[in-house]
């Protein structure tokens, strides 16, 4: 009945459906929450406000490919992203950059700093924390060290549960010092939010008669996979299309190289009975307090109705058997966790008729245009 399944109505599994089933290709879509969106899925609250359920999503690209195909599934409303950090009682401009300096520095110290970030790193770059922290001169080493122990230590203590040296360096690298006066958190040359929310987005790229979609429906609810064979089984029958999975890779293979560590998110929404919470989206909050950040979901959407709601993010363990902390927001990076992963992805590999793809199933960190561009490209290599 199906040529192809596929688990997860994330934008990995989404856009995979939508050009799948623009060649006539009859789909399956499986997931086993109430809704379609994945982790972008988007809703209005009981007090009329569009709120992201799983953390503020901000779509930015450099990628006009991308862009141009999302804007085939949604108008698109423009918008910069602004951050701020509080330091010291302070609200600073996040990532961290010169007006952040001046505001925070005597203004001779201020203008010494800046003269030295100009010219050795230049106007417009990103300097990545840990490399601004390796360098010799003592007035950036001094502000390397000011600002990795104000900005950066403790927020990613809290995000991730590890002492910043056990992360990764492409999570570090993350986080830049940016020598710029461009108080904006992207500078990405498309910035907007879809209009009608990502929600509409998803409707739109699902909407297509060849695509059936089952929700609230655990995969292994309803098929069986060999994990020895790779034999299929949809509803008791044998399935001899493809299977599609954005899923968690350990989960696939029952976890038989062990866990692969993700770390979680709780999310506490708050409803205020006032025009504005806060100044900007988003506040970032590295050193106190339990909660990583606040967003206010009004300054993303440009709503105009009374009241505002906000959301407190707080970092917490992954556990699968824990209905509060069962969702896998951010995969763990560090060096045994590759490896691990690694004995999955060349495990998966003797098996194709499995397409794996996605941030779970991938085992690594996208953004949404990332991940379009990702399930876009493996469309035109592969089918
Ligand atoms: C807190 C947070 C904030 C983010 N903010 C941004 C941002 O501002 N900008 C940006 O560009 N990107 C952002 N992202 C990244 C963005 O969410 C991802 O790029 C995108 O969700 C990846 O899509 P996906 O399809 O791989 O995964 P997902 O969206 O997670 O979709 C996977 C789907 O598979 C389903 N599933 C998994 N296992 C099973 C199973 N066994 N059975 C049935 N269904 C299953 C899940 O329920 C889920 O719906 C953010 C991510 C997080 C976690």
């Amino acid at each position: 009945m199906f040529d192809y399944i596929i688990i997860g109505a994330g934008f990995a599994g989404s856009v995979l459906a939508e050009r799948l089933a623009s060649r006539q290709k009859r789909l399956l879509v499986i997931d086993k929450r109430r809704h379609i969106g994945g982790n972008c899925y988007d809703c209005f609250d009981e007090h009329g406000v569009l709120i992201h359920q799983y953390g503020p999503h901000l779509f930015h690209t450099d990628n006009k490919a991308v862009f141009d195909y999302l804007g085939q599934f949604t108008e698109w409303r423009n918008y910069q992203h602004h951050v701020l950090a509080f330091i010291d009682g302070q609200n600073v401009p996040a990532p961290f950059n010169l007006n952040a300096i001046e505001q925070l520095f005597p203004k001779v110290l201020a203008e010494t700093l800046t003269a030295k970030l100009m010219s050795i790193y230049g106007y417009g770059k990103k300097v990545p924390i840990l490399e601004l922290r390796q360098h010799e001169d003592a007035d950036l080493k001094f502000l390397a060290d000011f600002i990795y122990d104000k900005l950066f230590v403790n927020y990613t203590a809290k995000q991730w549960g590890l002492k910043p040296e056990e992360i990764a360096g492409e999570v570090t690298a993350r986080v830049p010092v940016h020598v710029s006066r461009d108080n904006r958190y992207f500078q990405d040359r498309y910035q907007a939010v879809p209009k009608h929310g990502y929600t509409k987005i998803f409707e739109n790229l699902l909407k297509s008669p060849n695509i059936n979609v089952m929700l609230q429906t655990e995969f292994k609810s309803v098929m069986d996979f060999d994990t020895e064979s790779g034999a299929l089984r949809l509803f008791g029958s044998p399935f001899k299309g493809e299977l599609i999975y954005t899923g968690m890779i350990d989960e696939l293979f029952d976890y038989r190289f062990g866990e692969l560590p993700y770390r979680s998110l709780r999310f506490d929404f708050e409803h205020h009975s006032v025009e504005q919470f806060q100044a900007t989206t988003t506040v970032n909050y590295p050193n106190d307090y339990d909660y990583t950040r606040i967003t206010e979901f009004k300054h993303i959407n440009a709503q105009k109705i009374a009241g505002t709601t906000v959301v407190k993010e707080f970092p917490q363990a992954f556990d699968r058997h824990d209905a509060g902390k069962d969702i896998p927001y951010y995969p763990i990076f560090t060096d045994a966790n590759a490896k691990k992963y690694t004995q999955y992805q060349e495990y998966a590999e003797q098996f194709k008729n499995i397409t794996l793809v996605g941030r779970l199933a991938e085992n690594r960190y996208y953004d949404m245009d990332d991940m379009v561009a990702r399930a876009l490209q493996l469309f035109n290599d592969k089918w």
